[in-house]
Formats: C-alpha cells, sequence, structure tokens
C-alpha cells in the first residue's frame, strides 16, 4: 500500500515535470538543477558563473532552502529576478513546488534559469522538476568517497563540477579518485575542476554552459 502511494507521487510529479518543461520550452529558456551537498558550494558557483555571463544572457534564479532566503539575497543583489522558494522541512525541490513559483518569474525574457536545490545527496537527484540538465556540485572537502557512496545523483547529473581546489593541500580527498569513479558511474559526465574562490576553472565552465542550446 505505501509503495504504491509512493509510486503514485512520483508518476504526478514526472507529468507535472512534462508540464514544466513544456512552458520552458515555449518561453525558450534553457533550465539547469543545481544540486549538492550544504556547503558545497552551489550558490558561489551561481553568483561567479552569473558575474561573466550576465552581460549577454538573460538569467533567472529559483533558489530552494527549508527556510531562510540568505542565498535569494545574494542572488537579488546581482540584480537577477530571483524566487526564494522555502520547502518548511522537505529536503528535496519537486515539479509542483517548481510550478508554485514559474508565474513569479518573467520567462518569457529570460535565456537560462538556474533552480538551487535544496542542500543534499541523495533525494533531489530522484525528483525531476522539468529542467534541461543536472548539474552536480562536489566539494573536494565533501570526500572522495561520495561517488560510490551515493551513485544517483553522478549518474543523473550531465556535469559534475569538483570545487574548492584550493582546499586540496588541507585535506585527505583525492580529485582522481572523484573523477574516475563518477566517470565509472555515468562516462558521459562532463567534469570541471573548479575553485569559485580562486575563479580557477570557472571560464571552462561558463563557456559550456553558454554554448548549450535546447529545442
Ligand atoms: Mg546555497
Ligand atoms: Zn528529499
Amino acid at each position: 500500500m505505501k509503495i504504491k502511494v509512493a509510486s503514485r507521487i512520483l508518476e504526478a510529479n514526472d507529468r507535472i515535470a512534462e508540464e514544466n518543461k513544456l512552458l520552458f520550452r515555449q518561453s525558450g529558456v534553457t533550465v539547469f538543477n543545481i544540486m549538492g551537498s550544504p556547503g558545497a558550494g552551489k550558490t558561489t558557483l551561481l553568483e561567479k558563473t552569473i558575474l561573466r555571463l550576465k552581460d549577454g544572457m538573460r538569467i533567472g534564479v529559483i533558489e530552494g532552502d527549508i527556510a531562510g532566503s540568505v542565498d535569494a539575497e545574494r542572488i537579488d543583489a546581482l540584480g537577477i529576478p530571483v524566487v526564494q522558494l522555502n520547502t518548511e522541512g522537505a529536503c528535496h525541490l519537486d515539479a509542483n513546488m517548481i510550478n508554485s513559483v514559474l508565474a513569479d518569474l518573467p520567462l518569457n525574457e529570460l535565456d537560462v534559469l538556474f533552480i538551487e536545490n535544496v542542500g543534499n545527496l541523495v533525494c533531489p537527484a530522484e525528483f525531476d522538476v522539468g529542467e534541461d540538465m543536472k548539474i552536480m556540485v562536489l566539494s573536494v572537502a565533501d570526500g572522495h568517497d561520495k561517488p560510490l557512496k551515493y551513485p544517483l545523483m553522478f549518474t543523473k547529473s550531465s556535469a559534475l563540477i569538483i570545487n574548492k581546489t584550493d582546499l586540496l593541500p588541507y585535506v585527505d580527498a583525492d580529485m582522481n579518485i572523484i573523477q574516475r569513479s563518477a566517470l565509472l558511474l555515468n562516462k558521459e559526465l562532463k567534469v570541471f575542476k573548479v575553485s569559485c574562490k580562486s575563479g580557477e576553472g570557472l571560464d571552462g565552465f561558463t563557456q559550456w554552459v553558454s554554448g548549450l542550446k535546447f529545442p
């Protein structure tokens, strides 16, 4: 019985995700779902990416958090349309939550919409929200065992950003192990090694993002 209920919820999620995707297509906006553990650097990656791209591209953001508006305030300070979505306890975003805030964004005037998911390595990967691509952020301080322990997010993502490479001298994580085990799970995965703090490696990521076009 419980399994049945769960599967109906997932079915409903997929249906609403398709509705969102149709709306994104009609609006001509490319949508990225940014996932990763708390503190991996998702918001900082967005800030740095937006600063590099905003002159040539119209960008909007949805910030998903259990509570508060700290991240949305950081994006708002860049002059970018942003909606803070508080899940009030839910540990991931689903398609219905995203659907409920789309009217609050000028979708027709955007080229790219970034959705920052709730910080969590597990269930955000289970819920499509209508995005074109999932992008995962993993900091070297998260440890190199994470691909083997949380495989779904690595298999569902199109790109893996290995962040905080500036911390490598201070942590025991081996970046090559992260990359190798992630690619074993998903050989299509595009891997970028970056330091959002120093800016190293960010140009490669922003060039990749700006070169993507979806029908
Ligand atoms: Mg954040
Ligand atoms: Zn969850």
